[in-house]
């Protein structure tokens, strides 16, 4: 084949990336005309000869664009999608389609899917108990887990509790997954394990979303971030905490810096390492591991203190003005707790505002009476000064009101916002969800909320993890965050009761009044046409007193309470404690797991300690990335479609998610049997099940009365439509009217005009609720009707103008009749909840693992209502005192795994590259120690008493630092250093960690403490 230097470079259009990626080492860009060796003429071929198409890329939560190529069944490389709003054509540049950004996971992952040790899957695997796998065919491994299912179903199957209640509940199996998978997916499986009885149901992704979802539900009602991606180049401030978005999603970083040319805004980095973000930002806090919630804490103080407070908004929007109960404690006046607490919980009864005789809530529009929440916050707040704030995160007085007056200052004014964008280096914390809340108030106060260029963006690396809590795949919600029925609730009505929100007030539109019609739509997708109150009792009922998270599924496993576990399209034991999972594992009477490659859950047994015995094992093999179809929801709400144009690759050996899910079913469901009427009454349509475009459909929900199947029903348009009395079928309120509209995005009708020049690109896929891009934002418009803060839609002769955002609520009402925050009962942004079991108002702790006093409040080290897990011995507990020299151990990702590596570690290529895993130290204890990068390194606890082994690089990265009179190291561990894989020097360092951590998101802190010696 003979192909001319032109047509290679411009026909084809491929980069040096690309070439890379398919075997072609160097770049062709420098070689002279008059020449190419053989093998780019073979590389040439190979792309004439490939398929492209373009998708979402479902390899983290940002949802950029991918340009994809196949060959033979298998993806070849991967490039940036030109025309993008995301990460192709930047608006604000001149809208050439030329500009495109792409971080390396993909192509690592595509390598994986090419050159991986064992490859993409191509048949399904059975594994023996104490045997080893062998191939199977795809129906068989399916019927086998079926039976598999079955079996313990029928033995484990609670009806009837011990005290009389209907439960319908199977707590012997559980299941994990969601965040690899699409919309439609994660609605199936919670459908079929819900069916099922199960209530151990989620995802891995908890520890990423679920501090988001908790801290933004209890301050807004929604659990959504508020702003979308492109609209952080309208910000005059950018405050990042605990993330690093210039290593790890430079689509993202690339808005940032958009907004220093445009609006000059500052960069400004809250973060204990020195990371790629903090190194191109304006200023940069390097606080002491674990204190980032304590530097936030002292920003709100500082604008407290100094007035720096939008005034007007606060009137306008939030609860300032709200009279706070007399009984009502803060930590100020109860040395450190809140009032109500008694031994490791919260009487939550005085966190409550007053209310007036016609039962609105009292209030002072002053804002100045003592018992105004705008003065019960300046005393609760006043704790975090500047020099107490400064003395407990290590960082200089400069620093700090540096950072506040640059953002505060900036952002607090009319006409002006700043945007906060925050990780797992704040969240993963014992006070996680709480860091969250903390970041709402700040940007309440500030009036940045529900304006262009403000809100709280959470920069998230697992894919698809908001679709998967959207979806019901954190087993304290079902879909659209409707709390998952608890034994107590044991009638339609009684749940209604419970979780209704009631408001007095008559200019709160209150969406969650309507709480009783999302769930009979719930209940009507769930069992179809059967009355809501026999469709309730058939849900499984939890017990709220018990931890159904995938923490606690390992506690259970532990103790042996669990037969079977299902996993899909996730890999717990790598992205957790594999040494505690890999040995819990091994009690499991059978595993099924669904994934396109082997991952460490489905290899446990290859590690010898564990191989003997055991469970069966079933692995079924799934699509890839490009071989499925289905909507993929971003961190920002954005719901992207990826059409059917690269399915034609898929191959009889590998099947889609709803494939695996639908035939499930069917050999459960066959010959009904040993089931419980609930699984039998289950409103499955076989046919429509297997089309992710029909289950979209579904989704959207249905007028269930106007036809017989999904095919002949009539699409609802908004949730509006959605009623109570079992007549609409709608699985997730927040999702109702997707696909309804005019505009047919999941058929590719996606535009890259951007009306308003904003960003917001609204005809760009879809974006929940109903196609709103910045949420609440009716709080950029005075109730008056004229704008007063960055509006993004305009109330003018008597209607809404909704060119440049969809009015959020009730689209008719005017902004007199509804208060800007649709989702609470109050109307108003809620800097005090009660929806939180440990506070009303955010508070500094000490992470749970270090022993340091808690200089706010030294009579409560960490959280006081800490969740606390068997086999879980904390270091803060001790008094780990003598010479040797501790240091706080962080977690970090490598950028070119996926998730926790379990596919990217398998690569030969990516192992030669990164040939052993290692223990960053940061310099000064390296110098104390005399540690030289590769030597050798021991990290060990009490958790881990032999420690683990790992050569050291030493690094500017990380600092040590002094609390009193001692010096501390700190040292950081790669996420993904498990014993499984090519890569050498795997050791399980998650055990380093703790499983105790934060009671509201039920997750685990991720700052261990340790001592490190030369090994
Ligand atoms: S930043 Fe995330 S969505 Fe964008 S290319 Fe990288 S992995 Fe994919």
């Amino acid at each position: 084949m003979k192909i001319s230097r032109r047509e290679f470079l411009k026909g084809l259009g491929a980069s040096a990336a690309s070439l890379a990626a398919i075997g072609v080492s160097g770049t062709v860009f420098g070689a002279e005309e008059k020449g190419l060796p053989a093998r780019y003429y073979r590389a040439a071929a190979k792309l004439q000869n490939s398929l492209a198409g373009e998708v979402p890329c479902s390899f983290c939560s940002v949802g950029c664009g991918l340009r994809v190529r196949v060959l033979e069944n298998v993806p070849l490389f991967v490039e940036g999608a030109t025309q993008h709003p995301i990460n192709g054509t930047v608006s604000w540049s001149g809208g050439t389609p030329a500009y495109r950004s792409l971080c390396g996971k993909p192509f690592h992952i595509v390598e994986a899917m090419r050159l991986g040790k064992e490859g993409i899957l191509r048949s399904a695997m059975v594994r023996k108990s104490g045997g080893v796998f062998e191939k199977s065919d795809i129906d068989s491994a399916i019927a086998r887990a079926a039976a598999l299912i079955r079996e313990t179903h029928s033995a484990k199957f609670i009806k009837v509790d011990s005290e009389g209640r209907t439960v319908n509940r199977c707590e012997a199996i559980g299941f994990i997954g969601g965040s690899y998978s699409s919309n439609e997916e994660c609605y199936a499986a919670q459908k079929l394990m819900r069916g099922l009885g199960l209530v151990y149901i989620d995802t891995v992704a908890r520890s990423a979303i679920a501090p988001t979802v908790q801290g933004l539900l209890a301050t807004f009602g929604r659990p959504g971030a508020t702003n979308p991606i492109p609209d952080i180049a309208n910000a005059d401030a950018v405050l990042i905490v605990g993330a690093d978005p210039a290593t790890e999603t430079p689509a993202i970083m690339r808005y940032v810096f958009d907004a220093v040319i445009r609006k000059e805004a500052k960069i400004l980095c809250v973060d204990s390492r020195h990371s790629g973000t903090a190194a191109r930002a304006h200023t940069h806090a390097a606080v002491r591991p674990g204190t980032e919630l304590a530097f936030i804490l002292g920003m709100i103080n500082f604008v407290l203190q100094n007035g720096k407070y939008d005034e007007e908004y606060l009137r306008n929007n939030t609860d300032a003005q709200f009279f706070v109960a007399e009984e009502f404690r803060t930590i100020v006046d109860t040395d450190g707790v809140f009032s109500g607490y008694s031994e490791g919980e919260y009487d939550r009864s005085s966190w409550r505002y007053i209310l007036g005789r016609d039962g609105r809530v009292a209030r002072d529009d002053r804002m100045k009476h003592p018992r105004t929440l705008l003065q019960v916050m300046k005393k609760h707040f006043g704790r975090y000064n500047e020099s107490a704030v400064c003395r407990v995160t290590g960082v200089s007085r400069q620093v700090f009101n540096s950072i506040c007056e640059d953002f505060c200052t900036r952002t607090g004014k009319m006409g002006a916002a700043g945007v906060v964008l925050f990780g797992r280096g704040l969240t993963a914390r014992a006070t996680g969800t709480q860091a969250v809340r903390a970041l709402a108030i700040l940007q309440i106060l500030l009036g940045s909320i529900g304006v262009s260029g403000g809100g709280l963006i959470p920069i998230v690396s697992e894919p698809n993890a908001q679709g998967a809590a959207d979806f019901g795949l954190l087993f304290e919600f079902l879909p659209g965050y409707l709390p998952s029925p608890t034994k107590d609730l044991d009638s339609f009505d009684a749940y209604v009761r419970q979780h209704r929100k009631v408001s007095r007030e008559p200019d709160a539109f209150n969406e969650w009044k309507n709480i009783d019609c999302y769930l009979a739509s719930y209940l009507c997708d769930m069992y179809g046409a059967t009355d809501i109150q026999t469709a309730y009792s058939y849900l499984p009922k939890r017990d709220p007193r018990k931890d159904y998270s995938v923490y606690g599924l390992l506690c259970a496993m532990e103790r042996g309470e669990i037969e079977g576990l299902i996993v899909m399209g996730e890999d717990p034991a790598a992205s957790l404690n594999s040494e505690r999972w890999f040995a819990a594992l091994s009690k499991l009477r059978w595993l099924v797991v669904f994934d396109w490659m082997v991952n460490d859950t489905a290899a446990f047994f290859e590690d010898k300690r564990f191989g003997s015995g055991g469970p069966e094992v079933v692995v079924i093999p799934s699509t890839v990335f490009v071989e499925r179809q289905g909507s993929f929801t971003n961190i920002t709400r954005w719901v992207q479609w990826q059409g059917a144009q690269i399915l034609t690759f898929v191959k009889a050996e590998r099947i889609t998610g709803l494939s695996f899910l639908n035939s499930l079913y069917e050999k459960l469901s066959d010959g009904g049997t040993g089931f419980d009427e609930g699984l039998r009454a289950l409103n499955w349509e076989k046919a429509a099940m297997v089309d992710a475009s029909i289950v979209l459909t579904i989704i959207n929900g249905l007028d269930f009365k106007s036809g017989n199947s999904v095919g002949t029903r009539t699409l609802l348009n908004s949730p509006l439509d959605l009623k109570a009395d079992g007549s609409t079928q709608c699985a997730n309120h927040f999702y109702c009217g997707c696909t309804a509209g005019k505009r047919k995005w999941q058929e590719g009708d996606n535009r890259l005009d951007d009306e308003g020049g904003l960003g917001l690109y609204r005809n760009w896929g879809w974006s929940w609720p109903s196609n709103v891009r910045v949420m609440y934002n009716r709080a950029g418009v005075r109730r008056d009707g004229t704008p007063f803060a960055k509006p993004l839609v305009r109330f003018s002769a008597a209607k809404w103008m909704n060119d440049m955002d969809t009015v959020d609520g009730a689209p008719n009402a005017s902004p007199k009749e509804i208060a800007p925050f649709v989702a609470t009962p109050e109307g108003v942004a809620k800097m005090f909840s009660s929806a939180l079991p440990d506070g009303p108002l955010p508070a500094f702790y000490e992470e749970p693992d270090l022993p340091f006093v808690n200089q706010f409040s030294p009579a409560y080290r960490t959280n006081p209502v800490l969740i606390r897990r068997e086999g879980d011995i904390l270091m803060g507990d001790s008094s780990f005192k003598g010479t040797e020299k501790l240091a706080v151990c962080l977690r970090f990702s490598l950028g070119e795994h996926l998730g926790a590596g379990s596919y990217t570690r398998r690569l030969p290529l990516f192992a030669k590259f990164l040939s052993q895993f290692f223990v960053e130290v940061d310099s000064e204890t390296a110098r104390e120690l005399g540690i030289r990068s590769g030597e050798k390194v021991r990290l060990r606890n009490l958790r881990m008493k032999d420690g683990i082994v790992l050569p050291a690089l030493v690094t500017k990265r990380l600092s040590s630092f002094r609390v009193e009179k001692t010096s501390f190291g700190t040292v950081a561990v790669c996420t993904s250093c498990t014993p499984l894989g090519e890569i050498k020097g795997g050791v399980p360092v998650n055990a380093l960690f703790p499983t105790a951590g934060d009671p509201s998101s039920k997750n685990a802190s991720e700052i261990g403490l340790c001592v490190i010696e030369k090994a």
